[in-house]
């Protein structure tokens, strides 16, 4: 006969109907809450109490008789072995009591002076009847239980089986009793070593037990079984083995099933290249993978006691904006259904995306999981394709730009110069004097025309790496008044001004090519500025430099575009192709010949105020000493 209940406070929640048989009680009387301590006799109660707690909280077994009162007021003596199904310390435990009705002739009821025990025959004829009738209950009620009673002696030989063992395994009660050994046989093979050396171990200690094992049914079934055993012993010594098998294939399925998901959502969890992290209602972390360590550079000092909270402090420490990390993860506490996605910037240049999302359990969310992923190379890539892009796109301006500009540039010499030949040519017809003066100007247009086409040739010769110098010893004197007599013809409205050092300053190099870059420097300064003014040329020595500055006071150059003014086909925004013409080659140019002589050149300027273009060359004589010259 069984029952099942549970709590500190004993409430039974099952009577098997053997038992309530017994009782006389019906099952709804059964489940009162004060049914335990109603049925108990007050003198055994605080014992039963005892018991029933003690299993609860150990999850252990133990048993204990006690006077119950049936119906009618009969008192019965039952003895009870309790098992904990599920132990709780809290009292919130589960257990099932395997009860037997005590023999009336073997051990005297409780006898009370005031009540009269009806379990006792007054005569030997109603004891016999009694005992016939209440083995047959006995056997009747066992067969109603859902698992196997049994009972073996020491030798684990079984005298008694209940009917349910047909049923679950398909052996018949008779074979389970007749063969010798039936039990160990009829064990799964991984199971019958240890099970029957730990029941015989138990059963030598005169200890209830309870495992579970395996039995291979008549049909080849593996059928999972929960054997709760009591011994019962006189002096020490086992001598009857008491149980009851339960059915738990269904529930080991169920938890091998759990098991495996719980495998295979462990190892997706580690297999992931996203680092994932998650956080119960109350912060606690009760989920991780190794990558998020690694993303987050955190040591195995995380698993001892981190929290939510340790983890968002130690977040802070890392991110580009910790503010606003804060926020977001503050905002997402106060709405725990809202999902997310953002983008964080760590302190180390790395950067990682987040995803966030509620975790449910059923409707009920429980917790929030947050996973990174690494997506800086992507970022990176992503950049610079726009970099590329952007460029590409410059490049394409600049070259609309030139071929607009450059057109309009080589075109511009073309109509002075056909009409100073139509004039000419008139004159030649008509057998009139050819007036030098327009031969002088078409020949300037013709210079003109020479000099745009020869940047072009020179642009592409540095693109392709072919502009050759020669190697001479140049003296600089020499060339830079070579080249102020040449230009003061130029512009009658600019002064030009000239400074030279008294010792002569020679530069390795190609007189030209030189040449070309004070030209450039002088026709600059004298084109930007329209106003005219004074254009200054100076020769210096600073150490084993020589250093050559141009300034004008004319229209300078923007701060921000300065650093664009030696850039092939740059031409300043305060400089429009309407007012100043140029194809932006000349600095270009000029750069790569300064730097192909071993110098540097730069230029000093304020919009408005006006510009010194300066660059250096290494003097043949002197030692170098570039850190006495003046920078940019
Ligand atoms: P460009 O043929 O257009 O003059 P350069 O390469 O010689 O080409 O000059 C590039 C740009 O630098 C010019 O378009 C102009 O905007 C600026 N620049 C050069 N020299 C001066 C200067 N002396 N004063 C102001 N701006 C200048």
């Amino acid at each position: 006969m069984l029952w099942l209940g549970g709590g500190l406070l004993p409430r039974l929640r099952w009577v098997s109907p053997s038992l309530l048989q017994a009782l006389g009680h019906s099952l709804e009387e059964c489940k009162a809450r004060d049914f335990v301590q109603r049925l108990v006799h007050p003198e055994d109660l605080d014992r039963v109490l005892e018991a029933w707690r003690r299993v609860i909280r150990t999850g252990g077994s133990s048993s204990v008789e006690f006077r119950a009162e049936a119906t009618q007021g009969r008192l019965v003596h039952l003895s009870v072995e309790l098992s904990a199904v599920e132990s709780a310390a809290d009292g919130g435990g589960e257990l099932i009591g395997t009860v037997r009705v005590l023999v009336p002739a073997a051990r005297p009821v409780f006898q009370s002076p005031s009540t009269t025990c009806p379990l006792l025959g007054e005569t030997p004829e109603e004891v016999a009847q009694e005992l016939t009738r209440s083995e047959r209950e006995h056997v009747e009620l066992t067969d109603t239980v859902d698992g196997i009673v049994w009972s073996t002696d020491a030798r684990f030989r079984f005298t008694f089986v209940s009917k349910q063992a047909e049923r679950l395994l398909g052996y018949s009660t008779q074979k389970w009793m007749q063969e010798p050994d039936f039990w160990v046989k009829h064990l799964h093979p991984e199971d019958q070593d240890w099970a029957p050396a730990f029941c015989m171990k138990a059963a030598m200690e005169c200890r209830a037990h309870e495992f579970e094992y395996r039995m291979i049914a008549a049909d080849g079934r593996v059928v999972w079984l929960r054997d709760i055993v009591t011994v019962i012993s006189e002096d020490g010594v086992p001598r009857e083995l008491r149980g009851i098998m339960v059915d738990i294939t269904e529930h080991r399925r169920a938890r091998e099933y759990l098991e495996h998901m719980v495998s295979l959502l462990r190892a997706t969890l580690e297999s992931t290249a996203d680092g994932v992290v998650v956080v119960d209602q109350r912060r606690r972390v009760t989920a991780y993978n190794r990558r998020f360590l690694e993303l987050w550079r955190m040591s195995d000092e995380f698993r001892k006691d981190w929290d939510g909270e340790k983890m968002l402090r130690y977040a802070l420490t890392q991110v580009q904006h910790p503010e606003q990390f804060r926020e977001r993860v503050l905002a997402l506490r106060t709405a725990p259904e809202q999902e997310s996605h953002d983008t964080i910037e760590m302190r180390d240049g790395r950067i990682l995306e987040r995803y966030s999302r509620p975790q449910r359990l059923g409707d009920t969310i429980i917790g929030r999981v947050w996973s990174y992923r690494d997506v800086t190379t992507e970022r990176r890539a992503q950049a610079e394709r726009e970099r590329l892009l952007h460029e590409a796109e410059e490049a394409i301006r600049v070259r609309d730009d030139f071929l607009s500009i450059a057109s309009h540039e080589l075109k511009t010499p073309l109509t002075p110069l056909k009409l100073h030949l139509q004039v000419l040519r008139q004159r030649a017809v008509s057998g009139q004097p050819f007036p030098l003066q327009h031969v002088e100007k078409a020949l300037a247009q013709v210079a003109r025309l020479s000099g745009l086409i020869n940047d072009l040739l020179d642009t592409s010769r540095i693109q392709a790496g072919r502009l050759e110098l020669r190697h001479e010893p140049v003296p600089l004197q020499q060339l830079t008044r070579e080249v102020l007599a040449d230009l003061r013809p130029v512009s009658p409205h600019h002064t030009l001004e000239y400074e030279e050092p008294d010792e002569t300053l020679t530069i390795q190099g190609d007189r030209g090519r030189l040449a070309q870059v004070l030209v450039n420097l002088l026709e600059n300064a004298i084109k930007y500025s329209p106003m005219g003014g004074t254009i200054r040329l100076t020769v210096e020595r600073y150490g084993g430099q020589a250093l050559v500055s141009v300034t004008d006071r004319g229209i300078g150059i923007p701060s921000d575009q300065k650093a664009h003014l030696f850039e092939r086909f740059f031409r300043a925004r305060n400089a429009p192709i309407s007012g100043f013409g140029g194809l932006g080659l000349g600095l270009y140019i000029c750069r790569d010949i300064v730097e192909h002589h071993g110098g540097r050149i730069w230029v000093e300027s304020e919009v408005g105020s006006g510009s010194t273009f300066r660059f250096t060359l290494p003097a043949l004589e002197g030692a170098a000493d570039a850190h006495a010259l003046p920078g940019p």
